[in-house]
């Protein structure tokens, strides 16, 4: 059995410095915020090459942080892609901001920038690119159109932990970059986590009073905060994976460039690699037509798939009041339909790459010819 992801590996591979670090936040008491976050947030900001660094308690908390503090709310609009996770979109409507959808390029998956100007209107606040799968979105066109249009930049780098572009690290181009801890992602955390960079003192300011109740000093509220502290414990913890974070993602590139070579004569479509791009493989997507027999397959001889994600955005119920339909993203709607994700994480072992790559031939025969 390969399993999809397999936490408990890493887990094992760290455990003497996890217990030491857990077991430090639990003598200090500093459960919430604390020393062990402060921290985190300092060496967070210089791996990304940010000045600022603000932990909060999820991704998603750090995207309606960063919309906040640029002002956003009803009345405005703020560009994205359908094809993201929901939290991208569920966080620019907390703030009462409505979103407008952008299709994604074919290659990249990421933001199409042809067609992010025609997307523009007055009301435009914010263009938000994903980086999904951990692929940099092109960030020179839209920081171009961002500045010319006098509009704020959120990078959903929610994905994308050390992707560079061009050699920058993500989250630290557009104003406010956007991370998140989740278990799963490339970084971490055991339990809920999230971060914001900015190279912005005065969002620094607003964003970490908005996290702890708007205070600007005990019981002096001066905005309308959230509880959206990070816990002492995932500080503490998100530090030890941090230092081990480039081991990981080179181990991730490597994996990826070895599914892409044994994959390459198969008719899947794999993923592409930007010439911009460096990207860090949260997951390995192919496109198959036939994509829900193709994983049954896969799961009959044993390997786990994820599908990300099946539905776009704009085609999900809780967001149907936008007043989108089938038809009117067909790039996302396509890959929608066809992604399938194979196992990618560091610790997979080249025998296990070598079998799904094999098993993944091997179902390969009995599709449809590519589109
Ligand atoms: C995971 C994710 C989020 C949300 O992060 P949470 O920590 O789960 O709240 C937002 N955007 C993208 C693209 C994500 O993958």
């Amino acid at each position: 059995m390969i399993p999809f992801l397999d936490l408990k590996a890493q887990y094992h591979g760290i455990k003497r410095e996890i217990d030491e670090a857990v077991g430090r936040v639990l003598e200090s008491s500093q459960f919430i915020l604390g020393a062990e976050v402060k921290a985190f947030e300092e060496e967070f900001a210089s791996f990304c090459g940010s000045r600022f660094s603000i932990a909060v308690n999820s991704g998603t908390s750090a995207l309606h942080l960063a919309f906040l503090a640029m002002g956003i709310g009803p009345g405005d609009e703020v560009i994205t892609t359908p094809f993201t996770f929901v939290a991208t979109v569920a966080a620019i409507r907390y703030t009462g901001a409505t979103p407008v959808f952008v299709d994604i390029d074919p290659l990249s998956y990421t933001i199409d920038v042809n067609r992010v100007e025609e997307a523009i209107t007055e009301r435009t606040k914010a263009i938000v690119p994903v980086h999904l799968y951990g692929h940099p979105a092109d960030m020179d066109p839209l920081f171009e159109i961002a500045r010319r249009r006098r509009i704020r930049l959120v990078e959903d780098a929610a994905q994308a932990h050390g992707a560079e572009y061009k050699g920058r690290r993500m989250g630290s181009i557009g104003d406010i970059g956007c991370f998140s801890f989740y278990p799963g992602k490339n970084l971490g955390a055991y339990g809920e986590g999230g971060a914001i960079v900015t190279d912005d003192a005065s969002f620094d300011r607003t964003i970490r009073m908005l996290r702890d109740w708007g205070q600007e000093r005990r019981y002096h509220h001066v905005l309308k905060g959230f509880n959206y502290r990070m816990d002492g414990m995932q500080g503490a913890i998100l530090r030890v994976k941090l230092k081990y974070l480039p081991q990981w993602t080179e181990a991730r590139r490597e994996h990826a460039a070895e599914y892409t070579r044994l994959l390459a004569e198969s008719g899947i479509a794999t993923p592409a690699r930007m010439p911009y791009a460096n990207p860090v493989h949260h997951v390995y997507p192919i496109l198959v037509p036939d994509r829900d027999e193709f994983q049954k397959n896969l799961q009959a001889a044993g390997i786990q798939t994820g599908i990300h994600y099946p539905v776009p955005v704009h085609l999900l119920e809780a967001h149907r009041d936008l007043g989108y339909g089938r038809g009117d993203f067909p790039v996302a709607e396509k890959v929608a339909g066809q992604e399938l994700s194979l196992p990618l994480y560091p610790e997979l072992t080249a025998a296990q790459i070598e079998t799904v790559a094999g098993e993944a031939l091997a179902c390969s025969k009995y599709q449809p010819s590519a589109v």
